[in-house]
Protein backbone atom coordinates (compact mmCIF):
# COMPACT_ATOMS: atom_id res chain seq x y z
CA UNK A 1 0.00 0.00 0.00
CA UNK A 2 1.35 3.42 -0.70
CA UNK A 3 1.82 6.07 1.66
CA UNK A 4 -0.50 8.24 0.07
CA UNK A 5 -3.52 5.52 -0.38
CA UNK A 6 -3.09 5.48 3.61
CA UNK A 7 -3.76 9.03 3.91
CA UNK A 8 -6.95 10.02 5.01
CA UNK A 9 -8.28 13.65 5.16
CA UNK A 10 -8.90 15.48 8.51
CA UNK A 11 -11.86 16.74 7.44
CA UNK A 12 -12.96 12.98 6.85
CA UNK A 13 -11.27 11.63 9.69
CA UNK A 14 -13.33 14.29 12.01
CA UNK A 15 -16.73 13.22 10.47
CA UNK A 16 -16.33 9.82 10.68
CA UNK A 17 -15.57 9.84 14.56
CA UNK A 18 -18.04 12.33 15.34
CA UNK A 19 -15.82 14.64 16.89
CA UNK A 20 -14.94 17.72 15.00
CA UNK A 21 -14.86 19.79 17.91
CA UNK A 22 -11.37 18.10 18.41
CA UNK A 23 -9.87 19.45 15.62
CA UNK A 24 -7.53 21.89 17.19
CA UNK A 25 -5.91 18.71 19.00
CA UNK A 26 -5.69 16.74 15.84
CA UNK A 27 -2.94 17.09 13.32
CA UNK A 28 -4.35 18.27 9.98
CA UNK A 29 -3.97 14.58 8.08
CA UNK A 30 -2.06 16.50 5.34
CA UNK A 31 -2.90 19.14 3.35
CA UNK A 32 -2.01 16.98 0.69
CA UNK A 33 -5.40 14.47 1.45
CA UNK A 34 -7.37 16.83 -0.37
CA UNK A 35 -10.57 14.17 -0.12
CA UNK A 36 -9.81 10.50 -0.25
CA UNK A 37 -13.03 9.30 -0.87
CA UNK A 38 -12.68 6.10 0.97
CA UNK A 39 -11.56 6.18 4.39
CA UNK A 40 -7.96 4.20 5.06
CA UNK A 41 -6.40 2.80 8.38
CA UNK A 42 -3.58 3.44 10.15
CA UNK A 43 -0.42 2.01 7.80
CA UNK A 44 1.27 -1.26 8.58
CA UNK A 45 4.91 -2.27 8.64
CA UNK A 46 6.43 -5.82 8.54
CA UNK A 47 6.86 -7.07 12.27
CA UNK A 48 10.65 -8.53 11.03
CA UNK A 49 10.64 -11.82 9.61
CA UNK A 50 7.79 -12.32 10.79
CA UNK A 51 5.39 -12.79 7.75
CA UNK A 52 3.16 -10.78 9.72
CA UNK A 53 2.37 -6.74 9.09
CA UNK A 54 1.13 -4.83 11.91
CA UNK A 55 -0.04 -1.48 12.66
CA UNK A 56 2.38 1.13 13.00
CA UNK A 57 0.65 2.59 16.14
CA UNK A 58 -0.06 -0.37 19.06
CA UNK A 59 -2.61 0.31 21.71
CA UNK A 60 -0.83 0.32 24.83
CA UNK A 61 -2.81 -1.34 27.41
CA UNK A 62 -2.47 0.33 30.65
CA UNK A 63 -5.24 2.17 31.42
CA UNK A 64 -8.85 0.87 32.39
CA UNK A 65 -9.78 -1.31 29.31
CA UNK A 66 -12.82 -2.68 30.95
CA UNK A 67 -14.89 0.97 31.46
CA UNK A 68 -13.20 2.10 28.00
CA UNK A 69 -14.65 -0.67 25.88
CA UNK A 70 -15.39 1.92 22.78
CA UNK A 71 -11.77 2.64 22.66
CA UNK A 72 -10.76 -1.00 21.73
CA UNK A 73 -14.10 -0.87 19.14
CA UNK A 74 -12.68 2.93 18.03
CA UNK A 75 -9.10 1.49 17.61
CA UNK A 76 -9.58 -1.57 15.52
CA UNK A 77 -12.36 0.95 12.91
CA UNK A 78 -8.99 3.00 12.78
CA UNK A 79 -6.80 -0.11 12.01
CA UNK A 80 -5.27 0.10 15.01
CA UNK A 81 -4.76 -3.55 14.89
CA UNK A 82 -1.71 -4.22 17.52
CA UNK A 83 -2.66 -4.31 20.98
CA UNK A 84 -0.36 -4.88 23.66
CA UNK A 85 -1.25 -5.72 27.69
CA UNK A 86 0.52 -7.41 30.28
CA UNK A 87 0.26 -10.11 33.26
CA UNK A 88 1.50 -6.87 35.70
CA UNK A 89 -0.91 -3.97 34.10
CA UNK A 90 -3.26 -3.02 36.94
CA UNK A 91 -6.91 -1.63 36.24
CA UNK A 92 -7.73 -5.50 34.52
CA UNK A 93 -5.78 -4.61 31.63
CA UNK A 94 -6.26 -8.11 30.29
CA UNK A 95 -9.89 -8.70 31.59
CA UNK A 96 -11.05 -5.41 29.87
CA UNK A 97 -9.20 -6.37 26.55
CA UNK A 98 -11.54 -10.52 27.87
CA UNK A 99 -14.38 -8.64 28.12
CA UNK A 100 -14.25 -6.93 24.91
CA UNK A 101 -13.00 -10.39 22.88
CA UNK A 102 -16.29 -12.29 24.72
CA UNK A 103 -18.67 -9.42 23.42
CA UNK A 104 -16.42 -9.19 19.96
CA UNK A 105 -15.32 -13.01 19.68
CA UNK A 106 -14.88 -12.19 15.74
CA UNK A 107 -12.51 -9.24 15.99
CA UNK A 108 -9.88 -11.41 18.08
CA UNK A 109 -8.52 -12.42 14.79
CA UNK A 110 -8.43 -8.93 13.47
CA UNK A 111 -5.98 -8.24 16.49
CA UNK A 112 -2.18 -8.61 16.65
CA UNK A 113 -2.19 -9.87 20.66
CA UNK A 114 0.63 -8.70 22.70
CA UNK A 115 1.53 -9.49 26.43
CA UNK A 116 4.40 -10.02 28.95
CA UNK A 117 5.53 -11.69 31.49
CA UNK A 118 7.36 -10.70 35.08
CA UNK A 119 8.63 -14.50 35.82
CA UNK A 120 11.62 -15.76 34.19
CA UNK A 121 11.25 -19.60 35.17
CA UNK A 122 9.49 -21.54 32.48
CA UNK A 123 6.65 -22.72 35.81
CA UNK A 124 6.11 -19.42 36.43
CA UNK A 125 6.11 -17.94 33.04
CA UNK A 126 3.81 -21.04 32.05
CA UNK A 127 1.44 -20.43 35.18
CA UNK A 128 1.35 -16.27 33.84
CA UNK A 129 1.12 -17.44 30.33
CA UNK A 130 -2.28 -19.47 31.05
CA UNK A 131 -3.91 -16.88 33.03
CA UNK A 132 -3.55 -14.17 30.51
CA UNK A 133 -4.94 -16.52 28.05
CA UNK A 134 -7.70 -16.94 30.24
CA UNK A 135 -8.01 -13.88 31.31
CA UNK A 136 -8.51 -12.91 27.68
CA UNK A 137 -10.59 -14.95 26.40
CA UNK A 138 -8.43 -16.37 24.12
CA UNK A 139 -6.26 -19.21 23.56
CA UNK A 140 -3.17 -17.43 21.74
CA UNK A 141 -1.35 -14.64 21.98
CA UNK A 142 0.37 -13.34 18.47
CA UNK A 143 3.51 -12.38 20.52
CA UNK A 144 4.28 -12.82 24.37
CA UNK A 145 7.45 -10.93 25.58
CA UNK A 146 9.35 -11.55 28.88
CA UNK A 147 8.64 -8.37 30.18
CA UNK A 148 11.03 -5.28 31.61
CA UNK A 149 14.46 -6.93 31.25
CA UNK A 150 17.66 -5.30 32.29
CA UNK A 151 20.19 -7.42 30.62
CA UNK A 152 20.17 -10.52 28.60
CA UNK A 153 21.45 -12.74 30.82
CA UNK A 154 17.84 -13.00 32.26
CA UNK A 155 17.13 -15.26 29.43
CA UNK A 156 18.98 -18.14 28.83
CA UNK A 157 18.12 -22.15 27.40
CA UNK A 158 15.29 -22.64 29.69
CA UNK A 159 13.77 -20.06 28.15
CA UNK A 160 14.19 -20.81 24.68
CA UNK A 161 13.13 -23.86 25.28
CA UNK A 162 10.03 -22.21 26.89
CA UNK A 163 9.33 -20.74 24.21
CA UNK A 164 9.42 -23.58 21.57
CA UNK A 165 7.35 -25.58 23.88
CA UNK A 166 5.00 -22.54 23.90
CA UNK A 167 5.38 -22.28 20.42
CA UNK A 168 4.02 -25.67 19.62
CA UNK A 169 1.56 -25.73 21.76
CA UNK A 170 -0.16 -23.13 19.65
CA UNK A 171 -0.32 -20.44 22.71
CA UNK A 172 1.70 -18.29 21.19
CA UNK A 173 2.91 -17.08 17.57
CA UNK A 174 5.78 -15.40 18.44
CA UNK A 175 8.44 -14.39 21.42
CA UNK A 176 10.88 -11.85 22.72
CA UNK A 177 11.35 -9.55 25.75
CA UNK A 178 10.44 -5.80 26.50
CA UNK A 179 13.91 -3.51 27.83
CA UNK A 180 13.36 -0.16 29.19
CA UNK A 181 16.65 -0.58 30.68
CA UNK A 182 20.11 -1.03 29.19
CA UNK A 183 18.43 -0.89 25.80
CA UNK A 184 21.59 -0.81 23.44
CA UNK A 185 22.76 -3.52 25.21
CA UNK A 186 20.10 -5.96 25.76
CA UNK A 187 18.93 -5.47 21.75
CA UNK A 188 22.68 -6.04 20.55
CA UNK A 189 23.07 -9.19 22.43
CA UNK A 190 19.37 -9.66 21.83
CA UNK A 191 19.94 -9.87 17.93
CA UNK A 192 22.60 -12.94 18.71
CA UNK A 193 20.52 -15.58 20.23
CA UNK A 194 18.83 -16.66 17.02
CA UNK A 195 15.29 -16.93 18.52
CA UNK A 196 13.97 -13.60 19.92
CA UNK A 197 11.23 -12.79 17.14
CA UNK A 198 10.54 -9.35 18.38
CA UNK A 199 11.86 -6.67 20.87
CA UNK A 200 9.71 -3.67 22.20
CA UNK A 201 12.08 -0.75 23.83
CA UNK A 202 12.26 2.92 24.86
CA UNK A 203 12.93 4.35 21.90
CA UNK A 204 12.70 8.21 20.90
CA UNK A 205 14.19 11.47 19.61
CA UNK A 206 16.33 11.67 22.50
CA UNK A 207 17.75 8.09 21.73
CA UNK A 208 17.24 6.94 18.22
CA UNK A 209 20.09 9.07 16.24
CA UNK A 210 22.93 7.81 18.97
CA UNK A 211 25.95 5.82 17.64
CA UNK A 212 25.08 2.95 19.76
CA UNK A 213 21.20 2.48 19.22
CA UNK A 214 21.46 2.81 15.45
CA UNK A 215 24.11 0.03 15.62
CA UNK A 216 21.57 -2.43 17.78
CA UNK A 217 19.02 -1.54 16.17
CA UNK A 218 21.00 -2.28 12.74
CA UNK A 219 22.03 -5.26 14.44
CA UNK A 220 18.09 -6.52 15.00
CA UNK A 221 17.28 -5.69 11.73
CA UNK A 222 19.78 -8.27 10.46
CA UNK A 223 18.37 -10.56 12.85
CA UNK A 224 15.15 -10.29 11.48
CA UNK A 225 13.65 -9.45 14.64
CA UNK A 226 10.22 -6.82 15.20
CA UNK A 227 11.14 -3.94 16.70
CA UNK A 228 8.59 -1.85 18.79
CA UNK A 229 9.35 1.97 19.90
CA UNK A 230 7.74 2.53 23.59
CA UNK A 231 8.30 6.04 25.86
CA UNK A 232 8.57 7.62 22.20
CA UNK A 233 7.28 11.25 23.95
CA UNK A 234 11.15 11.19 25.85
CA UNK A 235 9.44 12.57 28.93
CA UNK A 236 10.14 12.25 32.48
CA UNK A 237 11.01 14.75 35.39
CA UNK A 238 11.68 17.20 32.26
CA UNK A 239 11.78 20.86 32.76
CA UNK A 240 9.45 22.37 30.33
CA UNK A 241 10.64 26.01 30.41
CA UNK A 242 13.11 25.73 27.48
CA UNK A 243 13.34 28.08 24.51
CA UNK A 244 13.43 25.41 22.21
CA UNK A 245 10.54 23.93 23.55
CA UNK A 246 8.43 27.29 23.05
CA UNK A 247 9.85 27.77 19.82
CA UNK A 248 9.01 23.80 18.37
CA UNK A 249 5.51 24.16 19.84
CA UNK A 250 4.84 27.20 18.04
CA UNK A 251 6.19 26.31 14.81
CA UNK A 252 4.69 22.80 15.43
CA UNK A 253 1.13 24.24 15.93
CA UNK A 254 1.35 26.27 12.94
CA UNK A 255 2.68 23.76 10.49
CA UNK A 256 -0.84 21.79 12.08
CA UNK A 257 1.00 19.39 14.43
CA UNK A 258 1.45 19.32 17.80
CA UNK A 259 5.24 18.62 19.81
CA UNK A 260 3.73 14.99 20.66
CA UNK A 261 2.39 14.30 17.45
CA UNK A 262 5.97 15.46 16.09
CA UNK A 263 7.51 12.95 18.55
CA UNK A 264 6.42 9.52 17.01
CA UNK A 265 5.97 11.19 13.48
CA UNK A 266 10.18 11.23 14.20
CA UNK A 267 10.29 7.57 15.21
CA UNK A 268 7.96 6.79 12.37
CA UNK A 269 10.65 8.55 10.30
CA UNK A 270 13.08 5.57 10.97
CA UNK A 271 11.56 2.23 8.62
CA UNK A 272 13.08 -0.21 10.47
CA UNK A 273 10.89 0.87 13.75
CA UNK A 274 7.74 -1.40 13.19
CA UNK A 275 5.29 -0.27 15.55
CA UNK A 276 4.99 2.60 18.43
CA UNK A 277 3.24 1.61 21.54
CA UNK A 278 1.65 4.30 22.98
CA UNK A 279 -0.28 4.52 25.91
CA UNK A 280 -4.03 5.88 24.93
CA UNK A 281 -6.05 6.30 28.09
CA UNK A 282 -8.79 8.09 26.57
CA UNK A 283 -10.35 9.33 22.53
CA UNK A 284 -8.36 12.42 22.59
CA UNK A 285 -5.18 11.00 22.68
CA UNK A 286 -6.04 7.92 20.75
CA UNK A 287 -7.66 10.32 18.03
CA UNK A 288 -4.68 12.47 18.01
CA UNK A 289 -2.06 9.51 17.64
CA UNK A 290 -4.02 7.88 14.97
CA UNK A 291 -4.25 11.47 12.82
CA UNK A 292 -0.14 11.79 13.15
CA UNK A 293 -0.16 7.93 11.85
CA UNK A 294 -2.56 8.99 9.17
CA UNK A 295 -0.76 11.88 8.23
CA UNK A 296 3.18 10.86 7.86
CA UNK A 297 4.25 14.14 6.72
CA UNK A 298 8.28 13.25 6.95
CA UNK A 299 9.51 15.90 9.37
CA UNK A 300 11.88 18.74 7.64
CA UNK A 301 15.24 19.08 8.77
CA UNK A 302 14.46 22.02 10.26
CA UNK A 303 11.62 20.26 12.57
CA UNK A 304 14.50 17.30 13.16
CA UNK A 305 16.99 19.76 14.30
CA UNK A 306 13.94 21.56 16.38
CA UNK A 307 13.98 18.22 18.41
CA UNK A 308 17.52 17.44 18.60
CA UNK A 309 17.97 21.52 20.27
CA UNK A 310 15.14 20.68 22.71
CA UNK A 311 16.81 17.23 23.36
CA UNK A 312 20.22 18.69 24.01
CA UNK A 313 18.47 21.53 26.09
CA UNK A 314 16.67 19.21 28.70
CA UNK A 315 19.50 16.22 28.50
CA UNK A 316 20.26 16.50 32.14
CA UNK A 317 16.49 16.01 32.86
CA UNK A 318 16.23 12.41 30.89
CA UNK A 319 17.07 9.80 32.24
CA UNK A 320 18.28 7.03 29.56
CA UNK A 321 17.75 3.71 31.28
CA UNK A 322 21.61 3.20 31.30
CA UNK A 323 20.86 1.75 34.94
CA UNK A 324 24.33 -0.33 35.02
CA UNK A 325 25.98 2.60 35.28
CA UNK A 326 24.19 4.21 38.16
CA UNK A 327 22.84 1.40 40.34
CA UNK A 328 25.98 -0.39 40.73
CA UNK A 329 27.56 2.83 41.90
CA UNK A 330 25.14 3.28 44.80
CA UNK A 331 24.23 -1.01 44.76
CA UNK A 332 22.06 -1.26 48.18
CA UNK A 333 19.47 -2.54 45.29
CA UNK A 334 17.95 1.14 44.94
CA UNK A 335 16.19 0.90 41.46
CA UNK A 336 17.36 4.15 40.60
CA UNK A 337 16.20 3.29 36.70
CA UNK A 338 12.52 1.94 37.56
CA UNK A 339 12.27 5.55 40.17
CA UNK A 340 12.81 7.91 37.46
CA UNK A 341 9.87 6.14 35.34
CA UNK A 342 8.05 5.82 38.19
CA UNK A 343 8.70 9.77 38.06
CA UNK A 344 7.90 10.12 34.25
CA UNK A 345 4.22 7.89 34.86
CA UNK A 346 3.39 11.26 37.41
CA UNK A 347 4.81 13.87 35.84
CA UNK A 348 4.72 13.10 32.18
CA UNK A 349 1.46 10.75 32.00
CA UNK A 350 -0.06 12.72 34.57
CA UNK A 351 -0.80 9.09 36.05
CA UNK A 352 -0.12 9.65 39.94
CA UNK A 353 -1.98 6.70 41.05
CA UNK A 354 -0.26 4.23 38.79
CA UNK A 355 3.59 5.55 39.64
CA UNK A 356 2.65 5.26 43.73
CA UNK A 357 1.22 1.76 43.22
CA UNK A 358 4.71 0.80 41.17
CA UNK A 359 6.69 2.77 43.55
CA UNK A 360 4.93 0.81 46.43
CA UNK A 361 6.39 -2.52 44.53
CA UNK A 362 10.12 -1.51 45.58
CA UNK A 363 10.45 -3.87 48.66
CA UNK A 364 10.04 -1.90 51.93
CA UNK A 365 12.99 -1.99 53.42
CA UNK A 366 14.03 -0.30 50.37
CA UNK A 367 12.28 2.70 50.60
CA UNK A 368 12.85 3.26 53.47
CA UNK A 369 16.59 4.31 52.98
CA UNK A 370 16.44 5.46 49.86
CA UNK A 371 16.09 9.11 50.70
CA UNK A 372 19.09 8.98 53.02
CA UNK A 373 21.51 7.52 50.84
CA UNK A 374 24.56 9.15 49.05
CA UNK A 375 24.06 8.84 45.43
CA UNK A 376 27.26 11.08 44.60
CA UNK A 377 28.83 8.08 43.25
CA UNK A 378 26.04 7.41 40.70
CA UNK A 379 25.66 11.31 39.80
CA UNK A 380 29.39 11.40 38.80
CA UNK A 381 29.00 8.50 36.80
CA UNK A 382 25.64 9.33 34.98
CA UNK A 383 26.56 10.25 31.52
CA UNK A 384 23.45 12.58 31.78
CA UNK A 385 24.48 14.16 34.98
CA UNK A 386 21.39 13.84 36.28
CA UNK A 387 19.97 15.54 39.70
CA UNK A 388 19.63 11.91 41.13
CA UNK A 389 20.02 12.03 44.61
CA UNK A 390 17.33 15.23 44.32
CA UNK A 391 15.10 12.95 42.09
CA UNK A 392 14.85 9.75 44.33
CA UNK A 393 14.12 12.22 47.85
CA UNK A 394 11.48 13.65 45.69
CA UNK A 395 10.15 10.28 44.85
CA UNK A 396 10.01 9.48 48.22
CA UNK A 397 7.99 12.54 49.11
CA UNK A 398 5.67 12.23 46.73
CA UNK A 399 5.07 8.46 46.58
CA UNK A 400 5.26 7.68 50.34
S1 LIG B 1 20.15 8.14 36.20
FE1 LIG B 1 21.79 8.51 34.70
S2 LIG B 1 23.07 6.66 34.75
FE2 LIG B 1 21.15 6.18 35.78
S3 LIG B 1 19.88 5.23 34.22
FE3 LIG B 1 19.36 7.41 34.26
S4 LIG B 1 20.70 8.37 32.72
FE4 LIG B 1 21.56 6.34 33.14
Amino acid sequence: MTANKNKWSRRRFLKASGTAGLGALMAPVNRLAAAAETPTRVPTRPFGKTGVDVSILSLGGMFNIASNQVMMKKALDWGVTYWDTADCYQRGSEKGIGKYFKKYPQDRRKVFLVSKSDARDPDGMTDLLDRSLKRMNTDHVDLYFVHAVYGIDELDDSTRAWAAKAKAAGKIRFFGFSTHSNMEKCLLEGAKLGWIDGIMMTYNFRLMHTVGMKRAVDACVKAGIGLTAMKTQGGGPVRTDTDAEFEMAGRFLEKGFTDAQAKLMAVWQNPDIASICSQMPNMTILMANVAAALNRTDLSARDTDLLQRYARETHSDYCAGCTGICESAVGKGVPIGDVMRYLMYCRDYGDRDYAVAQFNTIPENIRRRMAGLDYSPAEKRCPRKMAIGRLMREAVEDFS
